[in-house]
């Protein structure tokens, strides 16, 4: 009998329930109270120190010493306060987690000592972390890196059990000023589609100054028993079963999605919000998923720099409250065959300093041009740069989930909805450049005008096959894995749309040079763009072989594996983009690119390591092990000389393993000797290529193959937790 499954159930079966209370009556009590945020800038900082930081955030400008020395001091003060020990520069390397080192605040001094934290700290780090990704960037002799303070998003305190430490929101870059993580080029991207955005907004509102990337994401994730966890080296190693039969019961009866919350995971659900909302995240909505043990969490929607560091530290938090209620949170794109994966839907949008959401259709015709500008040029920019937007969602993890028939294909379309749409067909066939006279274009717009209020009733987004729709305000783009850091999809997203904007200025403003009306000559380019683009526009069933058939006609891309999908971040075209807008370096983006395939040719190595040990220490052995048992119940079979029908059936199921057994052993072998060569070729095209065209199918193999065999071999023998038991033990 295995023992580590049967231990795994019963562990799971005694499981006490945790009561977990508010830390007070009101959330906002405790809302952000471990954030260094306004109300305590204005407590700890002098007043002129205060205006002054406060400007430069707004602005983005440089902080100077003197008033870096001064927050320093603040944050120490308020940080020793709330009983923070040490403090770290808090950054996101291309690992994708975050990374800390903690120093003391405490410096020793002849036999005593004092609390330091000055601008220097504050402002600067050199992490020894030589062994961070930089894809070559930092050669050895060189390996210095440097976290710079980001002021645009506040310090915290993370408490980790009863130890505190003060994080510093970083970004990270070489001692060549290369960029090596993820928010760097983030905030660049920020900044590009902020210049070009707000040079458009101000063609309706001069007073607008600054136009903010949004982002609210919605987090999908998997909940399972720690024993069980514990149970499955893959799920230990690789974050996904790469064996396991279905359970009869999956998903088919929809009986989860958004059902009742499990009591023991309502209370984990409680305490990792709690975190959260210490942590000033704005944590709001919670529910179950479509599959069983799938959950969702969502926040209010935040400026996208500080939107991606509550992601990251929300992961961080589900993971370290998961492990108090003896449960194991999994963020893995596909930790279950069979059943939904988990995305992470980024909601994106575009908001101005003076409180408008530029993506909001708004009721007056003024406020509709306005929309429609920013509505049609995402669209031309998506559709300008579908694969290289794929090529941002690409990872090991994802392969599972795009294109593989239930969460959005690897083939990027937008969705309007048909309101829109109609709009948009209007516009297109409507405004006729040869006679656009004043008149005219009023009409067209009082048109408009009369259907927009329509879409805010009925166009709540129900079409969920779309990779990237319009939902009433904003756009959702729902191909981002759950286990990534959103920042790569912004960033690319933030870049194709500043692209777009810029070039719209300059045609419109070229139309105005040649004597239009502004609002005329607006409408001259969008309807120009609407025809380029509407090959992206798609409202059907995404999932469908004819959209497939049809996409390929529109020439849309269909790169259904990471290798392939992230060739694109090189192409001449990609390049062009980055740089001309100054948010990666050739060089930077090349070193991405071999981080990337580098990376998912490490997580298939792993991923076909697990599985062959898994396979021979303890697949085979159950099945021999089953196979004795039926071979000496057939010996005393055969001696009574009864039972003729049990006979041969066991007979077969023997046979049957034999085989099972002598084909995972082949291929086990075959999946090492690719392994081998995979370790020996140093192009890390060439690489990921094998493990994705070669060593990825063998898995399969494998993987049918097991699965077969745990459906005949005695239960009592099987040494995995099963899917019944992992999914359904709640
Ligand atoms: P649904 O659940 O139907 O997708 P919701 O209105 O609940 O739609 O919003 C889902 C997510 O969209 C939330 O995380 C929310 O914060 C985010 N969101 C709403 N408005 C915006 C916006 N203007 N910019 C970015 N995200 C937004
Ligand atoms: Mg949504």
């Amino acid at each position: 009998m295995s023992k580590t499954r049967f231990n795994a159930i019963s562990a799971f079966a005694s499981r006490p329930k945790l009561n977990v209370e508010l830390p007070s009556e009101k959330i906002s009590d405790f809302f952000a109270s471990a954030v260094f945020g306004e109300k305590e800038m204005k407590e700890f900082l002098p007043s002129d120190a205060y205006k002054k930081l406060k400007a430069s955030i707004k602005e983005g400008k440089k902080v100077d010493r003197e008033i870096a020395d001064q927050v320093a001091s603040a944050m120490k003060a308020w940080a020793m306060k709330q009983g923070a020990t040490h403090y770290t520069h808090w950054f996101q390397p291309l690992t994708g987690t975050t990374a800390e080192k903690h120093d003391s605040f405490f410096i020793p001094i002849n036999g005593s000592g004092i609390e330091e934290f000055g601008a220097d700290a504050l402002v600067q780090q050199e992490p020894d972390a030589s062994s961070f990704p930089s894809g070559g960037i930092r050669v050895t002799f060189e390996a210095r890196g440097y976290s710079a303070w980001d002021i645009t998003s506040p310090a915290f305190i993370m408490t980790v059990g009863s130890g505190k430490t003060l994080c510093i929101p970083t970004i990270f870059i070489s001692y060549t000023g290369e960029t090596l993580d993820f928010k760097a080029p983030l905030l660049k991207s920020i900044q590009a589609l902020d210049n070009a955005a707000t040079e458009v907004a101000r063609y309706f509102d001069r007073d607008v100054k600054h136009v903010n990337t949004t982002l609210g994401w919605e987090q999908e994730y998997f909940l399972v028993d720690t024993a069980m966890y514990y149970a499955r080296p893959d799920l230990v190693m690789t974050g996904r079963t790469l064996l396991g039969k279905r359970s009869p019961k999956g998903q088919q009866l929809e009986d989860h999605y958004f059902g009742a919350i499990p009591e023991r995971v309502y209370a984990y659900m409680r305490d990792f919000e709690n975190e959260c909302l210490k942590l000033g995240i704005p944590i709001r909505t919670r529910h179950n998923e479509v599959a069983p043990s799938q959950y969702e969490c969502a926040p209010m929607f935040e400026e996208a720099n500080l939107a991606v560091d509550h992601n990251c530290l929300l992961m961080d938090v589900m993971d370290r409250v998961s492990s108090k209620h003896k449960l194991k949170v999994l963020f893995h794109e596909k930790p279950f065959a069979g059943i939904n994966g988990s995305g992470k839907h980024n909601n994106w949008s575009l908001g101005t300093d003076t409180g408008v959401n530029l993506l909001s259709p708004g009721k007056t015709p003024r406020t509709n041009l306005q929309f429609l500008t920013f509505f049609i040029n995402t669209i031309a920019a998506i559709n300008k740069h579908e694969e290289l937007l794929r090529s941002s969602v690409a990872s090991h993890g994802n392969d599972h989930r795009l294109g593989a028939n239930e969460a959005p294909p690897a083939i990027l379309s937008v969705f309007t909805g048909s309101y829109l749409r109609e709009v948009l067909d209007m516009i297109e066939t409507r405004v006729d450049e040869d006679k656009f006279d004043e008149q005219d274009n009023i009409t067209l717009r009082l048109d408009i005008h009369n259907r927009i209020p329509d879409i805010m009733l009925d166009n709540t987004d129900r079409n969920r096959t779309s990779p990237f729709a319009f939902t009433g305000n904003k756009f959702e783009f729902r191909a981002v894995g759950s286990s990534a850091n959103c920042a790569l999809p912004m960033t690319v997203l933030n870049a194709m749309v500043a692209e777009q904007l810029t070039q719209f200025k300059t045609e419109v403003d070229e139309y105005i040079k040649a004597g239009d009306y502004k609002d005329v000559a607006i409408l001259k380019v969008l309807r120009k763009t609407i025809k380029e683009s509407k090959r992206v526009i798609f409202e059907g069933d995404n999932y469908s072989e004819e959209w497939h058939k049809e996409a390929k006609k529109r020439g849309l891309s269909n790169n259904k594996n990471t290798p392939t999908a992230l060739s694109v971040l090189v192409s001449e075209k990609s390049i062009k983009l980055f740089e001309s807008l100054g948010i990666y370096s050739h060089r930077e983006i090349e070193a991405r690119y071999d981080i990337a395939l580098e990376t998912y040719s490490k997580a298939i190595q792993i991923e076909s390591r697990v599985l062959g040990e898994m396979v021979v220490n303890q697949i085979i052995p159950a099945c021999i092990e089953y196979q004795n048992k039926l071979i000496n119940n057939l010996k005393g079979l055969k001696e009574l000389g009864v039972n003729a029908k049990l006979y041969a059936s066991q007979t077969s199921i023997l046979t049957q393993i034999c085989e099972g057994i002598e084909k995972l052993t082949a291929l086990d072998k075959e999946m090492f000797d690719l392994r081998v060569k995979g370790n020996g070729i140093s192009d890390t095209k060439k690489q990921a290529l094998l493990y994705c065209d070669k060593v990825k199918p063998i898995m399969d193999e494998i993987r049918e193959i097991s699965d077969k065999l745990e459906g005949i071999v005695d239960d009592e023998l099987w040494p995995l937790p099963k899917y019944r038991e992992m999914l359904f033990a709640k």
